[in-house]
């Protein structure tokens, strides 16, 4: 594919670097699911996934199947797991490619254990408990009890998923979690994996980490957790380049419905990208970005592939410039973090809204 001035450039080794300062945290007894949902949270499953397997993940988690079998073309042997639903339909497919599915109900099971009879497999699955997220799973034992009797299907692993809303509540969960595999234990059911902990719990709480834990965010170099210690960076950073220069006067308008209006004369950029490749429109006339290593405030409404900079305070600047869009924070560049501010969203959702028009350059 041929690149265009608006690219994303992700840093590999910065993720390898992230993924192993994670593993150092935990240590060896803890096993790393890395979460690449949603393309890698825009950053590009294909090209993150070799290198998360290298340094150590035991598995790749999506969020759905179509995901995993995406994936699943380029790495026939990658270890893939579904966090989330998978309708009766899909199942037999995912026996097929030896993906391993999230299960909380005997019926489904049965419908695993039949497509693995059929295609001489073991289906793998990991239960999940609901334990007060109220999103997927069952706390029903005798649903539980009877999913770990189906023949012809491994329960590799049993999981909850936190809610985060303070330490206490947290605490709760877990408990809840941790007497539900007891309960299993003790009818003569273990798991390989337990595990609950995302990317903020797997750093604050120790004690969540239990047999695997299933970091997203923080492989990408996103801080949410309180941990000052520990350190990870951010590896995805997005640029283009002055499109055009123009002079105006005061009490000029720029672009749709004259949103904005120059109360002076000034010099503005053209800059092609806009909310189509994922930037927020919500940013429009609230945001910067950055020329020269000055913060450069974008004007007007945020169009579908362009947006205009105030660039009158920017020395000798010349069209081909490079523009930083999303940067590490510093030097005057704007972080998805900053981002996620200003447009009232998380972190998560400015990276995995990035569209696939701006084409990634990876970086070893
Ligand atoms: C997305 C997801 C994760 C990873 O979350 P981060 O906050 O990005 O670490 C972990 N577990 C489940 C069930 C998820 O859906």
């Amino acid at each position: 594919m041929i690149a265009g001035d608006t690219r994303i450039y992700v840093s590999l080794k910065k993720l390898g670097e992230n993924l192993d300062a994670l593993s150092k945290l935990v240590g060896n007894n803890v096993a790393i699911m890395a979460v690449v949902k949603a393309n890698a949270y825009g950053h590009g499953a294909k090209e993150v996934a070799p290198v998360l397997l290298s340094h150590g993940a035991s598995y790749l988690a999506v969020a759905r199947l179509e995901e995993a079998l995406e994936i699943r073309k380029s790495f026939p042997d990658a270890p893939l797991f579904v966090l989330g639903y998978t309708p009766d339909y899909l199942l037999k497919t995912a026996v097929q490619n030896d993906i391993t599915l999230t299960v909380f109900s005997y019926s489904q099971a049965m419908i695993l254990s039949e497509a693995a009879r059929e295609f001489e497999k073991t289906a793998k699955v990991h239960l999940k408990v609901e334990t007060g997220f109220n999103r997927l799973g069952t706390d029903d034992i005798n649903e539980l009890l009877k999913i770990c009797e189906v023949e012809n299907v491994c329960k590799e692993g049993i999981y909850s998923h936190l809610a985060l809303k303070d330490r206490a509540s947290d605490e709760i969960q877990l408990e809840r979690f941790l007497n539900i595999v007891n309960d299993l234990q003790d009818k003569g059911y273990t798991f390989k994996y337990r595990h609950i902990a995302d990317s903020i719990s797997a750093v604050d709480y120790p004690d969540f980490r239990l047999d695997m834990i299933r970091p997203g965010a923080v492989l990408y170099g996103m801080k949410s957790y309180e941990d000052e210690e520990f350190k990870v960076k951010p590896i995805m950073s997005m640029q283009t380049k002055i499109a055009r220069l123009r002079a105006i006067k005061e009490g000029e308008g720029v672009g749709y419905d004259f949103e904005f209006c120059a109360d002076r004369d000034m010099k503005i950029a053209t800059l092609p990208f806009g909310y189509a490749d994922g930037y927020p429109r919500a940013l429009g006339g609230k945001s910067y970005v950055t020329i020269r290593g000055k913060k450069c405030s974008l004007i007007g409404i945020m169009c579908m592939d362009q947006c205009v900079a105030d660039v009158t305070d920017v020395d000798d600047v010349q069209v081909g410039d490079t523009v930083i869009i999303y940067g590490d924070g510093s030097d005057n560049t704007l972080s998805v973090e900053e981002a996620a501010k200003l447009a009232k969203c998380n972190k998560n959702e400015i990276l995995c809204r990035l569209t696939s028009r701006p084409v990634r350059i990876y970086e070893e």
